[in-house]
């Protein structure tokens, strides 16, 4: 089973899909923290990424096509993946359903995460990520225990330096241009599923995991 999590930066897309990997065995794959480990291991990719990162535009269809491609073909992948920032063009979506039928698989679900633009820039804002695991935080939503410091492995937090406000602006302009078009082509196709992302994190889960079950495979409800 392949599912893609759509919606804006700050949408909620990276908290739920790390959620519902633990709950669904199917493995997160997201082309930022891709980009992100690729930067800190000081390879050509990350630096080519680092430069449209850091301005907020996209980095080319050509690279994250290969990369994401390259990550898919890898064995744990073989048992289903959630896609979380990929893809964001319609040439990547393209991209992406030939590479499935290819390997003889199929997309099940598209759950895309509505949330109003306010809260998607103050989310940015807000955001603190865990140098070490990743983990995410907000300071106004979802704040760590000790300041600066991750609950799961007492890394350090620090900003993305995309996460400014200025930059999170432009990159919702750019959302609203090239990402927001796939809405309509995966509910031509009776794919898409819309989730209210303003509620609780707790409230999102369970809402896209019984819309997981209900299309048809089996879950397991979050404690
Ligand atoms: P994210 O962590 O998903 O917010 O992505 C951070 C940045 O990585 C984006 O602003 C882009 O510069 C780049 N990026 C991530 N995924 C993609 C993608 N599918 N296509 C193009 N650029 C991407």
């Amino acid at each position: 089973m392949d599912v893609i999590l759509l919606g804006a930066p700050g949408a909620g897309k990276g908290t739920q899909a790390k959620v519902l990997e633990e709950h669904s065995g199917l493995v997160h794959v997201a082309s930022g923290d891709l980009f992100r480990a690729a930067l800190r291991q000081g390879t050509e990719l990350g630096m080519l990424a680092k430069s449209y990162m850091d301005r907020g535009e996209l980095v080319p269809d050509e690279v994250v096509i290969r990369m994401i491609m390259e990550r898919i073909g890898q064995e744990d992948c073989a048992r289903g993946v959630i896609f979380d920032g990929f893809p964001r063009t319609i040439e990547q979506a393209t991209a992406l359903t030939v590479e499935l039928e290819r390997q003889g698989r199929k997309l099940h679900h598209v759950l895309y995460l509505s949330v109003p633009t306010e809260m998607l820039l103050r989310r940015i804002a807000g955001r603190q990520t865990c140098k070490t695991c990743g983990s995410t935080y907000n300071i106004y939503y979802f704040p760590s225990k000790r300041p600066d410091v991750c609950d799961e492995c007492g890394g350090r937090l620090y900003q993305r330096n995309d996460d400014t406000l200025e930059t999170a602006r432009y990159r919702l302009d750019v959302y609203f241009a090239q990402t927001m078009p796939l809405i309509e082509h995966y509910r031509k196709q009776g794919l898409l599923r819309e989730i209210d992302g303003q509620r609780e994190i707790t409230q999102v889960t369970r809402t896209m995991l019984q819309l997981m079950e209900r299309d048809g495979s089996h879950m397991q409800e979050p404690a």
